[in-house]
């Protein structure tokens, strides 16, 4: 298993800290809570999760065992909850009664794991409630939408930052089964978890018209040149930048596969270029990996025309 460093629980007791909300802060957001829970009485609203309208069967709070405060979770019919978030634990969203109430940040899970008590799922749990913190501290997870690179970059990089502060909150206090058959390293598990969702929502933001056509393959290639300080802003160890790098082609690779097992058409239009750029990307590492075979053994390359 990945053991895990004296920096990184430094660093998770360091964002602990300084993610949780003053008195003051948490009063407001719990006087909004029980707006909601008024309204929720009264009218059964319904509200965006992504692209269906959904409504809260239950709504209760989950006492955090690290921020010691109660977080509201919206529990959500369970075809309406998978077929809006497709291989989703729970998440958070902002959402408001109506066009006039304050947004809060709030929990959704489907309704049949309210009665789990799984260590796993608390700890996703737990994770969420990084989040709702992060959003009360005005640093919600970005809707990704983009018309230029630097749009791109800003919500890949915001929504990379996120996830790296709740995983390695979450992971340092309770490693995951995943995280105990890796080879990889504690750093490097961290990492990976954190920017693979911002990967996979810029290529599915992409498919869905939100990011526009043609910024993804300059976007793919840009990304590796601007790793170190893209690490830097994420809050990762500097170290990583080698290995994130060599890994780059094979993790967008990784996360077209699973979009196409959530659903998403490959083919469509939009995804065309960056279907094409893992293409060339892999023909590059093949030639790159028949150069180097070569030059140990001796032999020439052959060179495709
Ligand atoms: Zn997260």
């Amino acid at each position: 298993m990945a053991q895990v460093p004296k920096s990184a629980r430094l660093h998770a007791a360091r964002l602990t800290k300084a993610l949780t909300p003053s008195s003051r802060l948490y009063s407001k957001y719990r006087s909004n809570v029980d707006l909601f829970l008024r309204a929720h009485k009264e009218q059964r609203p319904l509200f965006r999760l992504r692209d269906e309208r959904v409504m809260a069967s239950h709504l209760n709070l989950h006492k955090s065992v690290l921020f010691r405060r109660g977080y509201l979770v919206a529990w959500v019919d369970d075809d309406a909850y998978r077929r809006a978030v497709p291989g989703v634990d729970a998440m958070v969203a902002e959402v408001g009664i109506d066009a006039d109430s304050p947004l809060i940040p709030l929990i959704l899970a489907p309704e049949s794991r309210i009665v789990s008590r799984s260590q796993p799922f608390l700890s996703i749990l737990e994770h969420e409630v990084v989040h709702v913190n992060q959003a009360l501290f005005g640093h919600p997870i970005p809707e990704f939408k983009a018309d230029s690179l630097s749009e791109l970059f800003d919500c890949f990089s915001a929504y990379a930052t996120r996830e790296y502060q709740a995983n390695l909150i979450q992971l340092v206090r309770r490693p995951s089964a995943e995280l105990r058959r890796t080879t990889v390293s504690f750093d490097q598990w961290v990492l990976l978890r954190a920017y693979t969702p911002a990967l996979e929502s810029v290529l599915r933001e992409t498919a869905s018209g939100r990011i526009r056509r043609g910024l993804v393959p300059r976007f793919l290639d840009e990304v590796p040149a601007q790793a170190s300080a893209l690490l830097r802003r994420w809050g990762c160890p500097g170290d990583l930048t080698d290995w994130f790098q060599s890994r780059w082609s094979v993790h967008v690779f990784t996360a077209l596969k699973m979009l196409k097992e959530k659903g998403v058409d490959l083919t469509c239009a939009p995804l065309r270029p960056a279907c094409r750029w893992v293409m060339r990307e892999v023909a590059k590492a093949r030639a790159d990996a028949e150069r180097e075979k070569a030059a140990r053994f001796g032999r020439p390359t052959v060179s495709a025309t």
